[in-house]
């Protein structure tokens, strides 16, 4: 009967994670880092659909972090579930799809409703064990991916948001204020929102 339960359970298709699908440098520097896992708190921003949300701290100086993305979604780029950066190089996807030469977003439909649609047949395969070709797939690395990497985990990244009080002169809470204070460092990827970072899009303004 428990047996029934579960499968009935699974028949929604919603993600059930034990742990979250992320780069080194947002599960960051302590091995012993705690994290709370809440079953279908939100909904993945790429496709929409409810999955299990994972919340840490990773570090003394870090602001929280959580899964922005559910894993059907980070699987089919091979990117963190919290920062978008592909797993094995740590680079931006325009950046890796560029230096690879390939195109990630081929099959991945670009509306809401498709998009749902698309992750929910990618689990169902993927649960009836067959194998499932994904844009990404096993591209063999080259020398200019082998150069651009990020070898080293980045958890300066971590680090909490700078303070927009302090900025225009008027944040009163000093030492106990839980954003930096400095002035901020600006970068046309520090504009880039979630969406556009899962897809590598870079807009000109
Ligand atoms: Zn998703
Ligand atoms: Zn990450
Ligand atoms: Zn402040």
């Amino acid at each position: 009967m428990a047996h029934r339960l579960l499968r009935d359970a699974e028949a929604d298709g919603w993600e059930r994670s034990d742990f979250p699908i992320i780069c080194e440098s947002c599960l960051g520097d302590n091995p012993y880092v705690r994290m709370t896992r809440a079953l279908y708190d939100k909904e993945c921003k790429i496709c929409q659909r409810p999955f299990t949300v994972f919340r840490w701290r990773p570090g003394r100086d870090a602001r929280y972090k959580k899964t922005e993305i559910c894993q059907t979604c980070c699987k089919l780029k091979n990117v963190c579930q919290v920062c978008l950066l592909d797993l094995e190089y740590g680079l931006p996807v325009q950046v890796r799809d560029t230096a690879l030469s390939i195109n990630s977003n081929d099959t991945i439909p670009k509306s809401d409703v498709n998009r749902e649609y698309f992750a929910e047949e990618h689990d169902r395969r993927a649960r009836a064990g067959l194998d499932y070709e994904s844009s990404y797939g096993k591209v063999q690395s080259n020398d200019t991916i082998l150069k651009l990497q990020r070898t080293t985990p980045y958890y300066k990244r971590n680090r909490a948001h700078v303070c927009s009080f302090y900025i225009r002169g008027e944040c009163t809470r000093g030492a106990e204020c839980p954003y930096r204070h400095e002035m901020p460092v600006t970068g046309e990827l520090s504009q880039q929102n979630i969406k556009d970072r899962y897809y590598g899009y870079v807009r000109c303004t």
